[in-house]
């Protein structure tokens, strides 16, 4: 027997990938931040697919905040939308649940996904309920795009600049509870058509910054002190520095870009007119395929281990 911890999350997602028959209406399948379909009878859309669960002693335990637990499942969710560029349209929820639960807890939790998703234009339309030995929530999300126009993970090339939006770092002080979903943001990049890459911080820069080049094709250079780490990064060193909680840990929920080189100025100054939350240019895109460097502000190249978030890994 082999154990799923012994495959790791990213060899079970490869295997099941090929249990997948091939269908034209599928223009983008499993692997992106969001999946991209179009019925063949539609000359002006595509629609971005995406699921997220929040599962009690995995996303959260027993003593979290109701509000947070009910917020986190549908920002997630709006997130890949954001990350793809679509608009929020449809969600449903499954949940299951103890019978022992207290029905005021499971309510309030509800409540708060209802008012995210509603503040984000995200109707929920249905869903499931079922019992269990644990709460555990599931939301499966439908966004709109203009055909041909969605922002995906490939696509980035040589000398493209990258950016990421707000701060990193904090998801362990306690923001992965309540971090802003950047739809607006994602909305925007992808209408005006600025980026060539993009993809949500879900599983922590270093490693999603793997999954947006294309590792088999480009490198990135990196400089470590145009890395926007946040406050609560710094409170919460506990043996590793700010740095490495930015780099490494999971759930920032910023939206990471990359940006030809030649749209990179006017870019910065289009979205400091749109928008209050920042966006930093943290490196470039290289032709070196699989080299990760990243650049102290000495100049030295600093070694950092891939120690991003992978399910089912102990
Ligand atoms: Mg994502």
């Amino acid at each position: 027997m082999t154990t799923l911890a012994e495959l790791g999350e990213r060899e079970i997602i490869e295997q099941f990938r090929r249990l997948l028959p091939a269908d034209s209406s599928v223009i983008v399948g499993p692997g992106d931040d969001c999946a991209i379909v179009r019925p063949a009878t539609d000359n002006n859309f595509e629609w971005a697919l995406t699921s997220d669960a929040v599962i009690e002693n995995t996303h959260f335990t027993a003593e979290t905040d109701a509000v947070g637990i009910g917020h986190k499942l549908a920002a997630r969710c709006l997130s890949d939308l954001a990350a793809a560029g679509a608009e929020p349209m449809w969600a449903l929820i499954n949940i299951s649940a103890p019978p022992s639960m207290d029905a005021d807890r499971l309510k309030a939790v509800y409540r708060a996904t209802a008012d995210t998703a509603a503040k984000y234009g995200l109707s929920i339309v249905g869903g499931d309920t079922s019992s269990s030995n644990a709460l555990a929530l599931h939301m499966f999300a439908v966004g709109r795009l203009p055909r041909g126009s969605a922002m995906l993970r490939s696509g980035a090339s040589p000398n493209d600049v990258v950016y990421v939006t707000g701060e990193l770092g904090g998801s362990l002080a306690g923001r992965h509870l309540v971090f802003v979903p950047r739809v607006r943001e994602g909305i925007w990049l992808r209408s005006q058509a600025w980026t060539s890459s993009a993809i949500d911080v879900s599983d922590g820069l270093e490693c999603d910054l793997r999954n947006l080049i294309d590792v088999n094709r480009n490198g990135v250079r990196i400089e470590l002190g145009s890395i926007p780490v946040s406050a609560s990064a710094r409170s919460c060193e506990n043996g590793r520095s700010a740095t490495e909680h930015a780099l490494c840990d999971g759930e920032d929920y910023e939206l990471l870009f990359t940006v030809p080189e030649e749209k990179a100025d006017k870019f910065e100054k289009a979205w400091r007119s749109a928008f209050e939350v920042k966006v930093s240019r943290i490196g470039t895109v290289t032709g070196q395929a699989g080299s990760i460097d990243y650049v102290d502000t000495d100049g030295s190249i600093v070694n950092i281990r891939n120690k991003g978030y992978e399910h089912f890994r102990s």
